[in-house]
């Protein structure tokens, strides 16, 4: 089994489905069954990596910070959080 130290060091290439040297992904999954903690950090991990292409390339415009752009942002989160 695999610890919450590990699932750290290797989460970015579990989400973004590359091998993973060490532990297997089988393993990353099951931690993330148990460990509540090690989950909401992958959310949150999650969240970022596939918001974040997009926040850039807002940054490149001047109106960064419209009304449109923030409710994107909140429609995107509320997608990738459907809890809330
Ligand atoms: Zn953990």
């Amino acid at each position: 089994m695999i610890n919450c130290k590990d699932l750290t060091e290797n989460l970015d290439l579990y989400l973004n489905k590359k091998p993973i040297k060490g532990s297997s992904r089988l393993g990353i999954w099951m931690h993330l069954l148990v460990c509540k903690n090690c989950r909401v950090y992958a959310e949150q991990i999650k969240t970022v990596s596939e918001l974040g292409p997009q926040v850039h390339e807002q940054e490149k415009k001047e109106d960064a910070c419209s009304e449109e752009f923030k409710n994107d942002l909140v429609k995107k989160y509320k997608k990738t959080n459907p809890g809330l």
